[in-house]
């Protein structure tokens, strides 16, 4: 089979033992001499499972007590409407750090048109194509909940930071989930797409505080209200099998490989080699403005300037060196490698040696 390093921004890279254990359960699924994909998920077996990944993740995330973690359909873009559905009663507070936190804002803006109430953009970075973290902005006290965006896939910025926040905090967390360790209690719900670091397309997790639903009436469609699917424990109607089946592998290799902190160790060496190869290369420059907001997800670059006509040829030549998804999102240009979990340090490595032969051919 080809060799590559798979910098794909998501779906992207997960572990080959992961992929491995889950084509297994696709021939046979926990001795039941069936398809993974052919069990009831009625069945003790498929209990099991929906039961150890719930369990999984609480002892991974260290989720304190009155949280529940959901695995729903619909991708994280399902909850930017879901969210506003469920807690949006008089204000939405919403920080625009990019492409995904406007389509959160907007599903919350048709939200408080059709039901009432308002959704406001507290702070944005879209002046200077969301290439920094928005600060010293204040959260509305009278809102509902404040929604941010912990890591911005597209441009490469991330919060890191679990702050104290005066409302109730929502956090999609799509691309920087189980990187590192989070202090859940500081929130009222996260989500995701499970794509990134979790798992494959098809699952979204919501991790969300039970006592924080029901805050108002409102007649919520019921696939839509969090209450049918925590009551339901995520399985009110057929959940997506698979795609849990591989997160449940997925969660098992996060802890053999020693838990989220483990984790968050190599992501640092392997976030800070990159950044380490963008900013000493004389032919690329990194987009981000403050290298505080810096994402160890998503790592975005350009062609220094001078450099700009070699675009297309580093990317020949890194395709040639075996580097998958490093073209930069259509909106921002450049280069992206995302460094997910499962990204080893051997494709860092292998990068940042084509970077640095690719100089030494220019110079
Ligand atoms: C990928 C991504 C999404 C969209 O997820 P879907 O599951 O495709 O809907 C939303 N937010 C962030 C931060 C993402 O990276």
């Amino acid at each position: 089979m080809k060799v590559v390093h798979n910098f794909n921004a998501g779906p992207c890279v997960l572990s080959k033992e992961v992929i491995d254990a889950s084509i297994e359960a696709l021939k046979d699924f926990a001795g039941t001499g069936m398809p993974v994909i052919c069990v009831s998920h009625r069945s003790k077996e498929w209990q099991a499972i929906m039961d150890e990944t719930e369990a999984l993740w609480k002892e991974l995330m260290n989720i304190p007590d009155g949280y529940k973690v959901l695995f729903l359909g619909g991708g994280a873009s399902l909850q930017f409407m879901m969210v506003a559905m469920n807690f949006l009663n008089k204000k939405g507070a919403y920080l625009k750090t990019g492409v995904w936190a406007k389509k959160a804002l907007k599903e919350a803006e048709g939200i408080a048109k059709q039901y009432g109430g308002e959704a406001v953009c507290v702070a944005s970075s879209e002046d200077t194509t969301f290439n920094y973290i928005p600060k010293g902005y204040t959260i509305p006290a009278d809102a509902d909940y404040f929604h941010i965006t912990t890591n911005n896939t597209i441009y490469g910025t991330e919060i890191r930071e679990d702050f104290d926040c005066p409302i109730p905090l929502i956090a999609d967390m799509s691309s920087d989930i189980m990187s590192r360790p989070v202090d859940v209690s500081k929130y009222t719900m996260i989500y995701g797409g499970a794509q990134k670091n979790v798992g494959p397309a098809g699952v979204t997790f919501v991790i969300v505080k039970e006592d924080a639903l029901g805050k108002f009436e409102r007649y919520i469609p019921t696939m839509l209200d969090y209450r049918t699917h925590v009551e339901g424990s995520s399985m009110f109607n057929t959940p997506p099998v698979f795609s849990i089946y591989v997160m449940y592998e997925t969660l098992k290799w996060v802890k053999r490989m020693g838990g989220v902190a483990a984790i968050e160790k190599i992501n640092i060496e392997k976030s800070d080699m990159l950044y380490n190869e963008i900013d000493r290369n004389s032919m690329f420059v990194g987009t981000v403005k403050n290298k505080e907001d810096r994402s160890r997800m998503n790592h975005c670059w350009v062609m220094a300037p001078g450099h700009e006509d070699l675009e297309a040829e580093f990317m020949d030549y890194a395709k040639k060196c075996g580097m998958v998804g490093i073209k930069g999102h259509r909106s921002v240009g450049g280069f992206r490698a995302s460094l997910y979990n499962a990204c080893t340090l051997d494709d860092v490595k292998a990068l940042v040696k084509c970077m640095q032969d690719f100089e030494a051919a220019h110079k």
